[in-house]
């Protein structure tokens, strides 16, 4: 079975390789290492793995294809906060993530270098949560919080910790099933948090 994981996703979709390269050049495409060995040894279900390997289907465009179909950009009231309700809000610390699902906004912004989000406009995001006193509940989220390398992710958790009227601060991340050692790491900055 091949190492590449572009020609290992393209053999389990039974699909060409030329395909998946041309899925992967527009969208994109990461499989972590704990998922991989998974699938290479029968213990993860094609039906699952789906999910994260390039679809020649992904090629076609639907006509009713819309960006940002939760429409909510109209939420947003800073940089990187997104406010639907009036004591929660969601940050969003990064655009990245460990691995890259199909369902996701990896069509529209997630896992692109240009989508890298500025120290600047996460400085603001924080500011706006810590000057809001009405939001008791912040949602880190992304794309990952935990594809942040702890440098940043500490920092980050320790700040939002220190924010007298959070009294909960919730972490969206995948990285439980798809790469749990990050996840332990993440339970470890909690902890310290
Ligand atoms: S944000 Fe979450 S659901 Fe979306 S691509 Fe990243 S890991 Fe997958």
């Amino acid at each position: 079975m091949s190492n590449n994981r572009l020609e290992f996703a393209s053999e389990l979709l039974g699909q060409p390789l030329a395909a998946s390269e041309q899925v992967a050049s527009l969208f994109p495409f990461k499989l972590s290492r704990f998922l991989t060995d998974r699938m290479r040894d029968g213990t993860y279900s094609l039906a699952a793995a789906r999910q994260y390997l390039p679809d020649a289907r992904e090629l076609i465009e639907a006509p009713a294809s819309i960006f940002d179909p939760c429409n909510e950009g109209s939420f947003k009231v800073a940089d990187q906060v997104i406010q639907r309700y009036e004591n929660r809000a969601a940050l969003i610390a990064t655009h990245h993530c460990l691995v890259y699902c199909r369902f996701c906004f990896r069509r529209d912004f997630v896992g692109y270098k240009e989508s890298k989000i500025a120290n600047d406009a996460l400085e603001s995001g924080v500011r706006y949560i810590e000057e809001s006193p009405a939001n008791r509940d912040v949602l880190l989220t992304g794309g990952d919080p935990l594809a942040l390398p702890n440098r940043q992710l500490i920092p980050l958790l320790q700040r939002l910790s220190a924010i007298p009227h959070l009294k909960v601060i919730r972490v969206h991340s995948r990285a439980l099933s798809v790469q749990p050692d990050r996840k332990r790491l993440g339970d470890a900055l909690w902890l310290r948090a």
